[in-house]
């Protein structure tokens, strides 16, 4: 029998999923901040050292065990599924248990009153941040600085490893060109080696070099594989693409966290090329385990084991379990099919002790090195004191400051001025609960700082009116209501009126972003936009400030404010990095991860796209365009981002005009602070191979750097391209250097830009 139970109301709330029962069983449907050079090739830092001794201990472990407790060590239950005798039999992980003394009562059932005496690994869901929540990984991608990602982690590690958490389902790498898609927010946008730097930079952040350590963590890259691009952008749905796409734009960022060190992995939902992830023995076994060494255990995602069936690969749940196992699915979600049916499958030869030992292998190797059967118990009453200390807050408004992208400023709207009078209107504008994005781990509510207080706490005679209210605090079914009425907007008015500059907070709820929350339409929800409008019509200066988890639509909020800083989510201080971007204490630097279509009917549209044979030219009728869209441009580019100050990029000099074999070409450039402040730029160095045997794409980042420049001052950049830049997989997922041109662009965003170019020999 399924063993299933009730979710914890947490759950129900984050996730918005319901119990459905089918086929006889139960289904579940429905982030130390410092800027730093990022070489190109990032995510390749060595591994931590492997303890050798630890091999002998796993084996002399595995030799005591019965095929029930093998089983068992198989299973991870959520904690609404959790109860002593459970634990009593051995099971091998629990997951979204976050109170500390609950977590040590049931690792003193496991580890004295088992048979074995084998600790439970303890799993959450630490996705930019677990008390101290940062900004959402997509605005730190905005950054374009590893080091806030690294600041993310590392406070995120070290509140999780106070409660006795062990394994953090994270990061989540998944690359993805899909704004429609709710959990692009959870990522680092469309570009593979951002992904990868991001992707290592966490991973070596979390884990330390031994996350045995009393404030680290296994990290769980997820969701293997190719999970960002389903189909529709609807959530859980098909991905289906070439071999070459998914080599050269999918997997990167989770080899760059399995060469970081990455032990475990989750396998995904969806079906790549109709095989589901988490029955996928070429993406899991083939790739994953012997390709990249990896020797570590992947669990399932929720219930993914059981929902084989619905995929259509597997005929019942003992069918599920075979064909996940054989995959190379080491553990099984909160579904119970493989403790259910394994004697009886083993038995019958439709799967193997040898497999079944490996996985146990693997699960207790990466027991041993998180240094559990040592010290498997933590302090509790000591959990509460690590959450949220000054240390952790103060890098999470750093964090939030550096991941804002300024889209628009047109006569110097902004910065705000302190000597005059600020109306901050909107329904997101005096909000704690949506600044802190759709995985707040145990956030609350009273942590987050408002955009009115922040602004309140640098210029004292700031105003707020809500003007529309956010009704959709948890999502209902939909449609969503969002700022659905109009009937606050004169009072909005006359708030607008009586100051002198106004800030409109506006966006999208925490729930409308996230797993299960796809839209098909990415305007602003409700009557934002009208709201603009009517505060436009003043012509008063304002700024509209966004608060969103994906890319939206803006073409009509561009046309009709002067000034639009993209805050995303930005996390528990989020009014105080709002003020700090808003009053020029911070001037922005972000540029962004991932492009702003003028319209959904573009999507999928990405910087990174190849070229065709009739390329884009909305002024001829042959072309590959829209005619009812004036350019075949996006709205805002990929590795677009205004600043306070002006910045001039100049001087691009290569080394070589030859790439020799194992040899490499450094790209110089200049970067000037032209203008009268100080500020951040992000230089970006991109490739194009423009004869291969592939079509390949039009630009690729393999470069990027974050600076910051006084007046005046100016920077020499390097960016040391290798083999492994110019390269690319081809269609059996073989990597390919082939000689010829490559052309090198450098600048400021993915468009336009200094060229030169140099030859790779053979
Ligand atoms: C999500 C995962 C998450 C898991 C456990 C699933 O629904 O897809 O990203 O790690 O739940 O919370």
């Amino acid at each position: 029998m399924m063993r299933v139970g009730k979710r914890t109301r947490g759950r129900q709330r984050r996730l918005g999923w319901r119990w459905v029962a089918l086929a006889g069983s139960v289904l579940a449907l429905s982030a130390l901040v410092a800027g730093g050079a990022v070489a190109a090739g990032g995510g390749k830092a060595p591994k931590a050292p492997k303890d050798k001794s630890i091999e002998a201990k796993v084996n002399d472990l595995l030799g005591q065990m019965t095929l029930d407790e093998k089983l068992e060590q198989l299973q991870l239950l959520a904690d609404w599924q959790l109860n002593d005798n459970e634990v009593r039999k051995g099971i091998g992980s629990v997951l979204s248990l976050t109170d500390p003394e609950k977590i040590n009562h049931y690792q003193h059932v496991a580890v004295e009153e088992s048979r074995l005496h084998i600790p439970l690994l303890f799993a959450f869901d630490t996705i930019h941040g677990f008390r101290t929540v940062f900004p959402i990984p997509l605005a730190e991608a905005s950054s374009f600085d590893p080091g806030v990602a690294r600041a993310d982690f590392t406070f995120g590690a070290r509140e999780t490893a106070a409660t006795g958490i062990k394994q953090i389902y994270s990061p989540m790498v998944d690359v993805s060109h899909e704004p429609r898609w709710g959990r692009i927010s959870e990522g680092a946008g469309e570009d593979p080696y951002l992904g990868s730097v991001m992707a290592a930079t966490r991973v070596e952040a979390a884990q330390g070099s031994d996350y045995s350590a009393p404030d680290k963590v296994v990290t769980s890259p997820k969701h293997y594989a190719a999970y960002g691009q389903p189909e529709g952008g609807r959530d859980y749905n098909t991905t289906d693409m070439s071999e070459q796409r998914l080599w050269n734009l999918y997997l990167p960022p989770f080899k760059a966290a399995v060469d970081a060190g990455a032990d475990t992995a989750m396998c995904s939902f969806n079906a790549i090329n109709g095989v589901p992830g988490c029955g996928n023995h070429e993406t899991e076994t083939e790739i994953l385990k012997k390709r990249w060494k990896f020797d570590g255990f992947i669990e399932a995602d929720w219930t993914a084991v059981n929902e084989l069936i619905n995929h259509g690969v597997a005929a019942d749940g003992a069918d599920a379990a075979r064909v996940a196992l054989n995959a190379g699915t080491d553990m099984e979600m909160v579904s119970t099919n493989y403790v259910d049916h394994g004697k009886q499958l083993l038995a019958d030869h439709l799967i193997s002790m040898k497999r079944i030992d490996d996985a146990v292998r693997r699960i207790l190797r990466v027991k041993f090195r998180a240094g559990l059967f040592e010290h498997p118990y933590v302090d509790w009453q000591q959990a509460e004191s690590k959450q949220l200390l000054p240390d952790a807050v103060a890098a999470a408004r750093t964090a939030a400051t550096r991941s804002m992208v300024l889209l628009k400023n047109d006569g110097g709207t902004l910065p705000l001025k302190t000597n005059e009078s600020v109306a901050v209107i909107g329904p997101l504008g005096d909000d704690k609960h949506d600044m802190l994005g759709p995985w707040w781990g145990v956030g609350r509510d009273q942590d987050a700082v408002t955009v009115f207080d922040g602004i309140k706490a640098q210029d004292p005679s700031t105003t707020f009116t809500q003007g529309c209210e956010i009704l959709d605090k948890d999502p209902p079914d939909p449609p969503n209501d969002e700022c659905g009425s109009d009937a606050g907007f004169n009072a909005a008015v006359a708030a607008a009126e009586a100051a002198d500059q106004v800030v409109l907070a506006l966006g999208e709820t925490r729930g409308e972003s996230g797993e299960a929350e796809s839209r098909s339409n990415i305007d602003l929800p409700g009557k934002q936009q009208e709201l603009i409008d009517d505060i436009a019509a003043l012509g008063k200066p304002f700024v509209v400030v966004l608060f969103n988890g994906r890319p939206l639509t803006l073409q009509k909020v561009a046309a009709a404010a002067p000034a639009i800083l993209e805050a995303w989510f930005p996390g528990v201080q989020a009014g105080n990095a709002v003020a700090d971007v808003l009053f020029g204490n911070v001037n922005p630097g972000g540029k962004l991860p991932v492009t702003f279509p003028r319209s959904v009917g573009q999507v999928p549209i990405y910087y990174n796209h190849e070229p065709t044979g009739r390329p884009c030219d909305p002024t001829y009728k042959w072309n590959s365009r829209y005619r009812d869209i004036p350019t075949c441009a996006p709205l805002y580019p990929f590795g677009y981002g205004l600043s306070y100050t002006t910045f001039a990029v100049s001087n691009l000099h290569l080394s070589s005009d030859t790439m020799r074999s194992n040899g490499s070409v450094t790209a110089t450039v200049n970067v000037t602070n032209t203008g009268a402040r100080t500020g951040d730029e992000v230089v970006q160095l991109y490739i194009h191979d423009p004869v291969a045997t592939i079509s390949q794409p039009v630009r690729r980042l393999r470069g990027f750097q974050r600076v910051t420049l006084n007046p005046g001052q100016m920077r020499t950049i390097a960016f040391t391209l290798d083999r492994d830049d110019v390269g690319f997989y081809d269609n059996s997922g073989k990597f390919v250097v082939e000689p010829g041109t490559i052309d090198v662009y450098a600048g400021d965003s993915s468009v336009g830009g200094l060229t030169g170019s140099f030859t790779v020999t053979p």
